[in-house]
């Protein structure tokens, strides 16, 4: 069986891991991006529907640092035309970056690190950078008993989930807006599909009925969207997005940690992706 040998192994192509990657070519180190779906963004998530975008996964980042690949600024934060996902697209060119590999097996190896995906490819390098979201992360370190023996990390992420639906007859007065204390967002206002609906539930919501059926969770939705400003719209598609770690409730007091010599976790529960990523780029 042949194994890959690489300097640096980046599990995980969202923000994080794309940002550090460009730092790191900044700095001419090379690095392979090991991402276990078929596309780049992680959280960034933008579905396609009819050829045209909505975001099911982030809307906005907070990070100034977006606004150095041509955002556009809003009173939340930063977006992209084309969908978030532009940012990933923006971030992951010229990258080395090998889709559909998710990462099972971790051990130490003589100076480094071995991996094994579930596909059976194997991979070893000297240094190698966990960005999945910290809960994930911390699982991964486990089924390989690689835990920290007494680092307390004792952050939680909140839970998201994501009503996306393709309204017609939308009233011309339904603007984006905060209603109730969910997310009301219409994709015309950000140039993504003209009748495109995301309603992003509260975290209180999205909390108690995330273990819910669909069906359970549309029963719950409806109420919400009849008394809304597209109450009169009618539903020509809809699905729902469930994200069991959206956002990070709190975040550690430093931008990455070493777990083990040569194996690293950063990302947003180290502060933001882009801070995280521009802090550990240093060191490696
Ligand atoms: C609904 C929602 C709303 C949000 N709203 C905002 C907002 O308004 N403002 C804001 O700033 N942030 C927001 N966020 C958070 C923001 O999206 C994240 O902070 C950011 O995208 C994190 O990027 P990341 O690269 O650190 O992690 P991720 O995007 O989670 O990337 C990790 C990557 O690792 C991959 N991976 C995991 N395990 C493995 C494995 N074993 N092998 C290979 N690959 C693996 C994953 O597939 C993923 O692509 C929101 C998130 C969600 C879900």
């Amino acid at each position: 069986m042949s194994i890959q040998n690489e300097e640096i192994i980046i599990i995980g192509a969202g923000i994080t891991g794309l940002h550090l990657a460009q730092c790191l070519k900044l700095r001419h180190q090379g690095c392979l991006i090991l991402e276990k779906s078929k596309g780049l963004g992680g959280r960034v998530a933008t579905r396609r529907i009819d050829d045209l975008g909505l975001d099911h996964g982030a809307a906005f980042l907070d990070s100034v640092i977006a606004t150095q690949l041509n955002p556009e600024v809003c009173k939340k934060g930063f977006f992209f035309h084309g969908g978030m996902n532009s940012l990933a697209k923006e971030l992951g060119k010229n990258l080395n970056v090998s889709k559909s590999q998710k990462v099972q097996k971790i051990s130490q190896s003589g100076l480094g690190w071995s991996l094994q995906t579930e596909d059976g490819a194997s991979f070893f390098c000297k240094k190698l950078i966990l960005t999945a979201p910290l809960p994930q992360a911390l699982e991964l370190l486990s089924q390989n008993s690689l835990s920290p023996a007494s680092l307390e990390l004792g952050i939680k992420y909140s839970k998201a989930i994501i009503y996306l639906a393709i309204l017609n007859d939308i009233p011309a007065d339904a603007v984006s807006s905060n209603f109730e204390n969910h997310e009301f967002l219409l994709m015309r206002e950000r140039h993504l599909h003209p009748r495109g609906l995301v309603v992003q539930l509260s975290q209180d919501f999205s909390e108690k009925y995330f273990e819910k059926t669909d069906e359970e969770i549309l029963s719950l939705i409806a109420p919400v969207i009849a008394q809304s400003p597209f109450a009169e719209a009618t539903v020509e598609k809809f699905e729902l997005k469930k994200w069991r770690y959206s956002r990070p409730l709190s975040t550690y007091s430093s931008p990455y940690i070493e777990i083990h010599p040569g194996l690293f976790l950063c990302g947003d529960a180290f502060g933001s992706p882009f801070t995280s990523a521009e802090a550990l780029a240093q060191v490696l």
